[in-house]
């Protein structure tokens, strides 16, 4: 992709965006106010269960119909290319409500149709509720495939702050994941094998900034929260302007991606990604290794992944495998001397040895 003419590109971004108390009940008049009034409803399993009469309340109010309704527990590319294509000729929007498998199908369908997408994510433990790609399984594969950025993104703080402290972690550690990826993307750039974007660069360091600077380090504050869902949603954009996840997944997501293969138990995304961002930050010396190793600290999301630690046997073949994960995608474990520093830090660094053991 790097050899093709530079030009201005079209970016896609939110044009409704709603972040804050009581926002599940204003869907409706989200949609109403956009003449968005056919909608086909993909759920979380338990999320009816969760926001279903604030959500309907608010639905019914403003006169939106809900044409089809589905609990969605299957996100094999085939299960969404028949239910998208089987929708009513009429609906109008795609309203995905819910974890990461609701909102994965839910875009991927609108996408299919080229139908706006209202995305309600009821957790943010990663950054796919604002991203331009969905993660499917393709002939029972976990894959990523290109999507698009949602239409509308609506979060309820009431909703997310109800979450067990695990999904904050993970949306912690798949957020300060950008300190690595940023810099795995631009050392692929020094060697010329990718393009470099310094806005969504930009972009992403500053939803970086919004969780060092302003936040308190307590993940139940509101602060906390509403600065982690803002920097993932950033984050997602970021990609949406590089045309690349390269802003935010480098080595760190390659470990993780090996180790969701390699693992007898995988843990939540996030939490991989977090204690592979430590490591990956000290195998590329970063000047930032000290701040994430603060942050994750200082958060308690070193304690939380101490308490229920990582294998060794299967991180180090995780780390190993990495970089086969994208053959030909720089980061720094394309290094020939990565892997080896990689298990002298998972033996001796103070903190790593106590994350995987
Ligand atoms: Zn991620």
């Amino acid at each position: 992709m790097y050899n093709l003419p530079y030009t201005n590109k079209q970016i896609n971004i939110p044009y409704l965006l709603k972040i804050g108390n009581g926002k599940i009940r204003k869907i409706g008049k989200y949609l109403f106010d956009k003449n968005l009034l056919k909608a086909a409803l993909f759920l979380g399993e338990g999320t009816e269960e969760l926001v279903g009469s604030e959500l309907f309340a608010g639905l019914t109010a403003q006169r939106i119909e809900v044409l089809h309704k589905e609990v969605i527990a299957d996100i094999s590319i085939e299960a969404i290319t028949r239910t998208a294509f089987h929708l009513p000729a009429e609906t109008s929007v795609i309203v995905g409500i819910g974890g990461g498998k609701a909102l994965d199908f839910a875009k991927y369908a609108a996408n299919l149709l080229r139908l706006p997408f209202i995305s309600v994510p009821t957790s943010t433990s990663n950054d796919g509720f604002c991203s331009p790609t969905s993660s499917l399984t393709v002939e029972g594969k976990r894959k990523t495939v290109k999507s698009g950025i949602p239409f509308g993104v609506v979060i309820d703080l009431d909703v997310i702050s109800g979450c067990p402290h695990v999904f904050f972690y993970s949306g912690l550690g798949d957020m300060v994941s950008k300190i690595t990826a940023l810099r795995d993307w631009k050392e692929a750039f020094n060697r010329g094998l990718e393009r470099y974007n310094d806005f969504a660069s930009m972009l992403a360091y500053n939803s970086l900034d919004l969780l060092f600077i302003k936040h308190s380090y307590d993940i139940s504050s509101p602060e906390f929260q509403r600065s982690l869902t803002t920097s993932l949603l950033m984050s997602g954009i970021a990609m949406e302007v590089a045309g690349t996840s390269r802003p935010a997944s480098g080595s760190e997501h390659l470990i993780s991606h090996a180790l969701d293969e390699v693992s007898k138990a995988p843990k939540m995304h996030g939490l991989q990604v977090g204690t592979a961002t430590y490591l990956c930050a000290r195998l590329q010396n970063n000047n930032s290794a000290e701040s994430v190793g603060e942050i994750l600290s200082r958060t308690g999301f070193f304690d939380f992944v101490r308490q229920n630690p990582f294998d060794k046997n299967e991180f180090i073949e995780a780390v190993r495998l990495a970089p086969s994960v994208k053959p030909g995608y720089y980061t720094i474990l394309s290094e020939p001397d990565s892997f080896e520093r990689a298990v002298g830090l998972i033996e001796h660094d103070d903190i790593l040895k106590e994350l995987v053991k």
